[in-house]
């Protein structure tokens, strides 16, 4: 305890010092955590495989590549995100100048899920670094080997009155949440967000809030069938489900169901094999824990692709129920792993009226070609984000904001959007002194008469 109110201190007095306010100190800084990734590329290899059974390939396009396409990205735009934004004059302010200063928070911290543990944990960070902040990481207690690089990655790359990784579980979270941060980045599920908001009100502390949900997949009776079954295994067996926004179940019409079903099979062989269970490169369940959770619903409808489990090595095929009901226990909370049901429709207003009224999803794809239908279903349907006749793919654009909605988050990232989050927008006014206008003054124009 005594260390974490400490390491805070000592961040504190190092914001204070006015360091984190210049543009070279950021892209140095920003350089130096990605010449950190390119050093230690081979141990984030061997600590992801070591957690998740996560392929090179893996571990390279969802979290590596992502990272430094990032980091590029913000380098290359810094110096106009950070520059004075000039603001309007309106009639009644004239002869003043407005402008927005963007300025850092303070002291952040960033508190990270399990599943994407190196992303997750850096992404924000990224920002933080870009907005002038110093930053406090909290990665998973799950993935402890890939939270003890992260340690000493940062360790050895940063300073710790700049950034400081603090291992361990929620009751080491709880401890950091009970100092004054001056902003607070939260990555994992609805019920801890809950508790981090809470938290974060002690102290009056901003938050974004990135959480989870059940992100529907819509496949229309118009849809190209084929490329939609690809996408969605892709976007669904990916880190074997445990993705916040893979899709969490279909919504198929009725008329194309047999076709989709068929096409998702032939998919995932091609994708994992013919028996996914002995495929070197396939995503584990990350813990025992949560591989029970799961096999619970393997009673839930019928099997009608994969189904095997090996609990020795927390593998789990990629899975889809069909004869799924909204009553079944697998519909009333975010699945978080390889399992996928299907539910049935045959008209799209039956859906999107039901979709409404349910708690607003981190994502939402829709497959089908007819424009009129996709316009209906964004705009009668609030979610996070998505996409049309895809999955996943929105969170990689760095021009998209990335973020939840209700109870799927507050707040977005990524990009410039990354940079804005961290930022306090400081609105100045700078008044001419070469007139004065009375109006504003009790007794207004008189006033000035009698003087
Ligand atoms: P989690 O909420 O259990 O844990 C996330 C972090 O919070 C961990 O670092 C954990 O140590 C900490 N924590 C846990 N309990 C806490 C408590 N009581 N007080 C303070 N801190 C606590 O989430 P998880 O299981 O690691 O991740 C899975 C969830 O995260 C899913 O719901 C998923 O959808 C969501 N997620 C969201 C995004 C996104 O970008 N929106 C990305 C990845 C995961």
């Amino acid at each position: 305890m005594q260390d974490i109110t400490m390491l805070v201190e000592q961040q504190r007095s190092f914001f204070y010092s006015g360091s984190t306010l210049d543009y070279r100190f950021r892209t140095k800084q920003l350089k130096a955590l990605k010449q950190m990734l390119q050093r230690y590329e081979q141990e984030i290899y061997i600590a992801l495989k070591e957690d998740l059974n996560k392929s090179s390939y893996e571990a390279l396009t969802t979290e590596i590549g992502f990272l430094h396409m990032e980091i590029d990205y913000t380098i290359k735009h810094l110096k106009e995100w950070m520059e004075l934004e000039q603001a309007d004059t309106p009639i009644t302010h004239k002869g003043t100048k407005n402008y927005i200063q963007k300025e850092p928070y303070g002291v952040t911290l960033v508190i990270a899920p399990w599943n994407y543990p190196l992303h997750l944990a850096i992404a924000p960070t990224i920002g933080a670094i870009a907005a002038g902040n110093t930053v406090v990481m909290k990665p998973s207690e799950y993935t402890t080997s890939t939270s003890s690089l992260l340690s000493k990655m940062i360790y050895d790359t940063f300073d710790t009155n700049f950034i400081a990784v603090v291992e361990g579980d929620a009751e080491v979270s709880k401890k950091l949440l009970e100092q004054k941060f001056d902003y607070i980045f939260f990555t994992g599920s609805t019920a801890v967000g809950k508790i981090i908001m809470e938290q974060a009100s002690k102290h009056l502390t901003p938050v974004t809030l990135e959480l989870g949900g059940k992100s529907p997949v819509i496949v229309d009776k118009d849809a190209n069938i084929d490329l939609a079954a690809k996408r969605i295994v892709w976007g669904k067996y990916t880190n074997a489900g445990q993705t916040c926004v893979a899709p969490d179940y279909i919504y198929v019409h009725e008329k194309v169901k047999g076709r989709l079903l068929k096409a998702m099979k032939k998919h995932i062989k091609a994708f994992y094999g013919k028996q996914p269970i002995q495929n070197n490169d396939y995503v584990r369940i990350v813990s025992s824990n949560h591989f029970k959770r799961l096999e619970a619903f393997l009673t839930n409808g019928t099997i009608v692709v994969g189904g095997d489990t090996d609990k020795e090595t927390l593998i789990m095929e990629p899975t889809i129920l069909d004869n799924i009901t909204w009553e079944d226990p697998i519909m009333q909370e975010e699945i978080f792993g390889p399992l996928l049901p299907v539910l049935t429709f045959s008209t799209l207003e039956e859906i999107v009226d039901r979709l409404k009224r349910m708690d607003k999803s981190l994502a939402l794809y829709y497959f089908g070609e007819k424009e009129k239908n996709q316009h209906y279903v964004f705009k009668h349907i609030s979610f996070g984000g998505g996409c049309i006749n895809d999955t996943l793919y929105h969170l990689a654009n760095p021009h998209l904001p990335f973020g939840g909605v209700g109870t799927s988050g507050m707040g977005a990232y990524h990009g410039k959007y990354s940079f804005e989050t961290f930022s306090h927008r400081k609105s100045i006014l700078k008044q001419t002194t070469k007139f004065d206008i009375p109006i504003r003054y009790p007794g207004g124009k008189i006033a000035e008469s009698i003087l």
